[in-house]
């Protein structure tokens, strides 16, 4: 619709609010208390306006826009109230720093000069009550500053879903408060800063800001941690990112971050970042080193030294042992532009498809049985619009607001918010079960079974969408003949369930339309995590559950570019964009285009089978680019093992990981906030990343290292590959974005120029004019018609019995991420979770004698942890639960078993058998 706003025509959609719609068209009504992603409340009274035929002024906060209407912002009588207004918010505010030059202007600060308010002289004096009291790690309080808006208040409460701020007393009396007038950490803050990023005035700062001063620039990136791609402004002074900001107009998170995004950037500038690159001795000395020696001292070197022994070490090892003893491990922390070569240099240069990423680890069945089921491995639909518009969630092996804190909080909201339906299926009663209409505790490794009787019920009382999987599927048949075999009564002898809570799951799910289902690893990585996935498509098809917003199959991705790494072709049976190795065609495609006689037709190694290979000495080279298997693949002994007795480990990395042990040369590569690329996050969105600092001393870029690498090989090999895209010479990542355009369908409309003009690129995006897919298989799935598979319940590879009586089930928690080698360097977070933790029942914690001792021990048949124990009924009676962000005796790898999904060799990190001691 069309308003007029001081005299200009502005358009709105309806249901804006006059306050946005002035802003979007650059007109600034001012405001202390609205935020566009909060609630109005319309208490600090700056934001009132005339509207034509209204007798009295409205705040603009609150009021909508109607067609034609006519606004005038700013006239004498409204800027006189506004002073008024600020007049009275300054009686009772207090802040020594009022307008110091050298700090960063507040909201608050800017409306009092420019509305000329003076500043009386007790505004500058210490306040009445203690600054900083709270003590919180990352978060200075000063409630003298505080001026009552309740942004702080609200966005606690309606983005994060926590309730931690409120306010106490009336009146005169009235304060924000912190729960019962606790510290914030009391109150169950989980230090999300959603609070201080909406405050106005300081009273709530960001202590690393606060104590950097006024920012030089601000960067615009995307988050280096988890898959829900959160993107912000990185304030940098000099070569130093100072903190991380919020932007409002990020397009997946908006002003909202979690723990790590805000605050886990310290790893940074750490003193233990790697600068120069290093080489162990022995390779100096020109010898060599048998399985059973140690690897002795680094040496640092410079660049040419340390590529020359590379190149000379793994031409030589193709040269002698043919190209096949070569392994590449690529990485999902590095950009799409980073794990495209890292590829292509395994293929073309090397000639190997030895090449993989800890996809492999975590959603490899999500993309095996997916592939299988719909012919596309990847979320269907967007976060925002399961979140928005999903009339109930299934999350199934998925600790949301742990794992993708800001997606599991805008799943909060859906309940909270709106009313949504949420089933939780998860044997530990984790955070967002508290919300849960339904929680199904069932017996970790019985995910097959539970959803196999769910669509038993479904098919029985008729509520599947007939004519859904009449139009759209094919093998239903079999399927339900498999599932009558799973009635509530055998179902809830498997999962440990009641047989009317399942019966209530399967009337929920299906009677609430459109559902979506969420899962992450704790579907995935099991020896049936292919099995698992199958069937959760199995529940969708069913149930029709496709193609529109707030519905479909919504695995999330782990770390912040791994859908990006598989896109790629960063995977051992697939070119970029999925084009498998097995296909000639295919294999003709990238032949043709990178200027080779050709490609094998069988995959290559995936991780786990690398790393086995290199400790038998059968793969001899093994370059790894930003991974630590060394604390984050299963059974560490062995892994320990292989590496150690492994002939040449190159690690490339921005930290001295746990697996710089096991290296024989070490190459400095550079974080995400000193390179340029993109990122592809778990909804399939391409964001742009963007360089805010140089890297560290001599540090490089990995796609400029991968390349001089691929150069110094080619040159090597005496080769000068001819072919369209056969070239290493790129002056950037934008030229390397170009190439995957032109070799992978699904990015072929993809481009700097369309990133940075704003676009939300979701692939495919097969073409330069193609809008992109926010939501797949809206017409038709990307294999033709939906395949059901009907699939049985299989057991996981180890039980526990009578010499290990407990069920190990692992994961992450919020604070740290994977081998924690960023985390642990980020000062705060390693504050507040700064040990490893074991979950243990109260009963079980009895029945091994723990008496109040702090610490535990846990054994399995591979290894054993020490970690603080946490006595709560978060886990059943039973199981156990331990996280891997710890290194040596602290690490849950120690104890999980290298048991394999067949089809997807994930290991199942998800089941073991353990024991359990006190420690004295
Ligand atoms: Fe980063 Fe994920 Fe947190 Fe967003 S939710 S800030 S992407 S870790």
């Amino acid at each position: 619709m069309e308003i007029f706003i001081d005299g200009r025509k502005v358009e709105a959609a309806p249901g804006t609010r006059l306050i946005d719609a002035a802003a979007d068209a650059g007109i600034a009504i001012p405001s202390l208390c609205h935020h566009r992603e909060l609630n109005p409340t319309a208490n600090c009274r700056l934001c009132m306006v005339e509207v034509e035929g209204w007798r009295t002024e409205m705040a603009a906060c609150a009021l909508q826009v109607t067609e034609g209407m006519r606004v005038r912002t700013e006239t004498p009588r409204i800027a006189e109230a506004r002073r008024a207004a600020l007049e009275l918010v300054l009686a009772r505010y207090h802040d020594p720093q009022w307008g110091k030059p050298d700090r960063v202007e507040s909201e608050f600060e800017y409306w009092c000069r420019r509305y000329d308010v003076t500043v009386p002289g007790s505004v500058k004096s210490p306040g009445p009550l203690p600054a900083d009291a709270d003590r919180h790690p990352f978060i200075r309080v000063d409630l003298n500053r505080c001026i009552l808006c309740t942004r702080c208040v609200r966005a606690c409460a309606e983005l994060q879903g926590r309730h931690v701020w409120g306010i106490a007393a009336r009146g005169e009396r009235s304060h924000v408060v912190a729960g019962m007038e606790q510290t914030m950490l009391e109150a169950r803050c989980e230090s999300c800063g959603a609070c201080m990023a909406f405050c106005p005035t300081g009273a709530l700062e960001n202590r690393a800001a606060a104590e950097a001063g006024i920012p030089e620039r601000r960067v615009t990136t995307v988050c280096p941690y988890c898959g829900v791609g959160c993107s912000y402004d990185l304030a940098v002074r000099g070569e130093k990112v100072v903190a991380v900001l919020s932007n409002p107009y990020a397009p997946v998170n908006g002003m909202h971050l979690c723990v790590k995004g805000r605050f886990g950037a310290g790893f940074l500038h750490h003193a233990d970042r790697l600068q120069r690159p290093r080489i162990r001795r022995w390779l100096l000395e020109g010898g060599t080193r048998r399985p059973d020696e140690p690897r002795g001292d680094w040496v640092d070197t410079d660049w040419a030294t340390a590529l020359g022994i590379v190149v000379e070490q793994l031409e030589g090892m193709r040269k002698a042992s043919g190209p096949d003893a070569i392994g590449v491990l690529a990485s999902a922390k590095c950009t799409n532009e980073e794990n495209y070569l890292l590829q292509k240099l395994a293929r073309q240069v090397i000639g190997t498809h030895n090449v993989d990423h800890c996809a492999r680890l975590c959603h490899a069945s999500t993309v095996a049985g997916l592939a299988l089921a719909l012919g596309s491995g990847a979320m269907s639909n967007t976060l925002r619009d399961v979140a928005e518009q999903a009339a109930a969630v299934f999350v199934i092996g998925s600790n949301t607001t742990e794992q993708h804190p800001v997606f599991g909080a805008m799943l909060r909201r859906a309940v909270t918010q709106r009313g949504a339906k949420l089933v939780i299926a998860d044997p530990r009663a984790i955070d967002l079960a508290e919300l849960a209409t339904l929680h199904l505790r069932h017996r970790p490794g019985t995910d097959v079974a539970l959803v196999n009787g769910l669509l038993h019920l479904i098919f029985k009382n008729g509520w599947e969408d007939a004519a859904f999987i009449a139009a759209r599927t094919e093998g239903v048949e079999a399927l339900k003949a498999l599932v009558a075999q799973y009635p509530p009564s055998l179902v809830a002898q498997i999962t440990g369930l009641e047989e009317e809570d399942l019966e209530a799951a399967a009337r929920l799910l299906a009677q609430s339309k459109p559902m979506a289902v969420v899962w992450a690893m704790g579907i995935t990585q099991h020896t049936t995590g292919v099995a698992n996935v199958l069937a959760l498509a199995n529940l969708q098809l069913a149930l029709g559950n496709f193609g529109v917003p707030g519905s479909g199959v919504n695995p999330l991705r782990g770390q912040n570019n791994v859908q990006g790494a598989c896109d790629m072709g960063a995977l051992s049976n697939v070119f970029p964009a999925y084009q498998a190795v097995g296909d000639a065609a295919v294999r003709g495609k990238f032949a043709a285009a990178w200027g080779t006689a050709g490609f094998g037709e069988k995959p290559g190694l995936t991780v786990t089978e690398m790393i086995g290979a290199a400790g038998k000495r059968a793969l001899r080279g093994l370059y790894i680019v930003g991974e630590n298997p060394v604390l984050t693949d299963p059974d560490l002994n062995h892994v320990r093992q292989a590496l150690g007795a492994a002939e040449f480990v190159v690690l490339q990395e921005i930290l001295p990981s746990a697996t710089a042990e096991f290296a024989d040369v070490l190459l400095p590569g550079a974080a995400w906030a000193e390179k340029d690329g993109t990122f592809t996050n778990t909804e399939r969105r391409i964001q742009r990343v963007r360089q805010a600092v140089e890297p560290p001393g001599e540090a490089r870029e990995d796609w400029a290292i991968v390349a001089d690498i691929a150069e110094r090989l080619l040159l090597a090999q005496n080769r000068a590959p001819i072919g369209p895209h056969a070239g290493w010479r790129y002056d950037s990542p934008t030229q390397i974005l170009e190439e995957i355009a032109a070799l992978a369908p699904s990015y072929g409309g993809v481009s700097v120029h369309r990133l940075e003009s704003g676009e939300a690129l979701h692939w495919p995006v097969p073409t330069a004019d193609h809008a992109g897919t926010p939501i797949l298989h809206r017409e038709r799935f990307t294999r033709g018609k939906g395949a059901f598979h009907a699939v049985e319940h299989r057991q996981p590879a180890e039980l526990p019995d009578a010499a290990y009586p407990l069920l190990l089930t692992t994961g992450r928690v919020l604070y740290h991420w994977h081998g924690g080698e960023m985390t642990r360097r980020s000062p705060g977070l390693l504050a507040l979770a700064p040990e490893s933790e074991v979950e243990i029942n109260p009963a079980d914690a009895r029945r091994i004698g723990l008496n109040g001792a702090t610490h535990l021990r846990l054994l399995s048949r591979r290894g054993e942890l020490r970690a603080r124990a946490w006595v709560t009924e978060r886990v059943p009676e039973g199981i156990v639960f331990g996280n891997f962000h710890f290194p040596a005796e602290g690490n849950v790898n120690n104890l999980t078993v290298l048991a394999l999904d067949p089809v997807a060799k994930i290991p199942e990190y998800k089941v073991c058998a353990v024991r359990a001691e006190p420690l004295p």
